[in-house]
């Protein structure tokens, strides 16, 4: 058994990439909030794919729509109306601000969408010379070169420059350094409304609703990204549901699919006007089969109860971290919202997630510090009892 582990494992670094630091685990099966490796053991997941796999692993929601479109229709490309995709638009706006959807593959795909509809519609409405989004510090947006380019931290961009120009940063949760960074080439801010790979920043309650007020009086869009926090991973469908403001874009991705790769952009129908016909495309943005099965996922977290569970357990969850935050002194404070959970530590948090790992929980931890909690929104309250006692068992030791 050994011996095959390592064989998949050096098969890996010897055929692949090495642009992932993976942990040393092949995994081959899941269910709910469990996975397995190839040697049989399992781990409780709260990583969920990075927040993508909101209705847990081998959802029978999912495979049901897989199977089902799979034998009608699985790809025709968009010079063809498709049912599914179709479908899935209605349910989004219907439950949204927007008006219109445009689909892609990805999260980068869908923030590369909303900037160039950011650049075009300031282009055909603003007059000349207004193309700078202003973004925030420790954003992430994805890895093509548009979104790392939108993409504040250092680690991401480094080595790729010339980078595409046009994007200014300033600190997020600051609505005053906004203020001063808008000029007259400024044509939209663009931001997490809780920031995921930067560490689980939630921003003050009125953040978002003075940053909405400062683009209406300056006349410039606001971009929502909501790849990570969208979904109903907050306990709403969309993050910034929870403050009372719609931006003009909002980007999704993660957890629409489930794990099947779809990333939308949605907006207003004043903006979508400034996409027609040849502006934008995708060949493989909102297949049949993608779109059936995102279309099952948004039903399922809107009609089964997901946002309430989410709530009640995320709760549940952050004052079970509380007790920890009093108990150990290196452990420096919750945040999060619903099910996306940050725990700031004072000491490195790696070491602490692979322990994690060899009692058989997959966690994660972003800038260094911070063990990041992303589990279906399925998760059990048993399962998050027996999580924070993991960790409990692990800081215990540490002092
Ligand atoms: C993950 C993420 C992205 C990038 O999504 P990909 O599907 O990896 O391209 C963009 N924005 C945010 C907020 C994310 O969390």
């Amino acid at each position: 058994m050994e011996e095959e582990k390592v064989s998949s494992i050096e098969q890996a670094d010897r055929y692949m990439f090495r642009t992932y630091s993976r942990f040393p685990i092949t995994l081959v099966r899941g269910e709910g909030c469990r996975v397995w490796d190839e040697e049989g053991r399992s781990y409780l997941d709260f990583v969920g794919g990075i927040a993508v796999c909101a209705l847990g692993h081998s959802s029978p929601i999912v495979t049901k729509a897989l199977e089902e479109q799979s034998r009608m229709l699985v790809h025709v490309s968009n010079l063809f109306y498709t049912k599914p995709q179709i479908e899935l638009a209605r349910l989004l706006v219907e439950n949204s601000f927007a008006d219109r959807v445009f689909f892609g593959n990805s999260g980068a795909e869908a923030n590369e969408a909303a900037i160039k509809l950011a650049r075009k519609y300031a282009r055909d409405n603003m007059g000349e010379g207004k193309f700078i989004i202003i973004c925030m510090e420790n954003s992430f947006h994805g890895r093509t070169m548009a979104t790392l380019s939108a993409t504040g931290q250092e680690k991401v961009r480094k080595g790729f420059d010339p980078l595409l120009g046009g994007f200014k940063f300033v600190p997020f949760n600051n609505v005053g350094a906004i203020a001063e960074a808008v000029d007259d080439t400024t044509c939209a801010v663009m931001l997490e409304p809780i920031q995921g790979e930067g560490g689980v920043v939630v921003p003050h309650e009125s953040y978002l609703r003075e940053v909405r007020d400062l683009c209406d009086e300056k006349g410039i869009l606001l971009i929502f990204d909501e790849v990570q926090v969208g979904m109903g991973r907050t306990g709403k469908l969309f993050a910034h549901e929870h403050y009372g403001v719609s931006p003009d874009i909002m980007t999704l991705a993660k957890a629409l699919g489930n794990g099947l790769p779809i990333g939308a952009m949605l907006a207003t129908e004043k903006l979508s006007e400034s996409f027609g016909p040849g502006t934008h495309a995708s060949t493989f943005g909102g297949t049949p089969l993608v779109t059936a099965v995102a279309g099952a996922v948004v039903k399922s977290i809107l009609e089964d109860g997901i946002l309430e569970r989410c709530t009640q357990m995320g709760a549940y969850f952050r004052e079970r971290l509380r007790g920890l935050v009093e108990r150990y002194g290196f452990v420096k404070e919750v945040r999060g919202l619903g099910l996306i959970i940050g725990l700031e530590l004072e000491v490195e948090g790696g070491p602490i997630v692979n322990k994690c790992l060899d009692q058989g929980f997959l966690i994660n931890c972003t800038q260094d510090k911070v063990l990041r909690f992303l589990p279906p929104l399925i998760v059990e309250q048993d399962e998050i009892d027996q999580m924070v006692d993991c960790l409990e068992g692990i800081f215990s030791q540490m002092e």
